[in-house]
């Protein structure tokens, strides 16, 4: 028997970890979001998430190194899009902490990314293991941004 399909559509990427692919990745995500109904606002939330995920994974995951690969996932439901990144970097020791605001393992960072993955998306997880890597998942949903700010409608 044939399962049910779980997503409408899906897609993989697969890119070179070099920082220009950061623009690469957040305009070819949110081009393939684009196909459910978001507004422009949340197609933003979407691509800044996927800048913080991607540049997380070049900058901290592969230590700047270009000659790494850096994945993506993303699939559609009926409402959601779900967005996997994947890198084969150092891991993250310590999730808690990193998901704290202000938390960065390099003095000269903020320490912000997770903390806009966190708002601008309705899920986050993160999964991780010392010198394997790194796969962030964030799920959007369609029409939460206006449930938030418009409880009534
Ligand atoms: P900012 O994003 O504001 O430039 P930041 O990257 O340090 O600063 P976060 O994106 O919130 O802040 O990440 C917090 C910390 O989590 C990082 O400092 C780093 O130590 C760790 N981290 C995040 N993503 C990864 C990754 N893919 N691989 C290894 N470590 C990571
Ligand atoms: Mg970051």
């Amino acid at each position: 028997m044939r399962r049910k399909k779980r997503y409408s559509n899906e897609m993989k990427l697969e890119f070179l970890s070099v920082p220009s692919n950061v623009a690469f990745a957040r305009v070819a995500v949110a081009a393939f979001a684009s196909q459910l109904d978001f507004t422009l606002a949340e197609l933003e939330e979407i691509k800044v998430a996927v800048s913080e995920a991607v540049s997380n994974s070049i900058v901290h995951g592969y230590g700047n190194a270009t000659n790494r690969f850096v994945k993506i996932h993303a699939a559609l439901t009926a409402d959601s899009v779900e967005i996997r990144v994947e890198d084969g970097g150092k891991g993250i020791e310590n999730v808690d902490a990193a998901l704290q605001p202000a938390f960065s393992t390099d003095a000269d960072r903020l320490g912000l990314g997770f903390v806009f993955m966190q708002s601008f998306m309705d899920s986050l997880d993160v999964k991780t293991a010392p010198d394997q890597g790194t796969v962030v998942t964030m799920v959007k949903k369609l029409g939460a941004g206006m449930a938030r700010t418009n409880p009534e409608q």
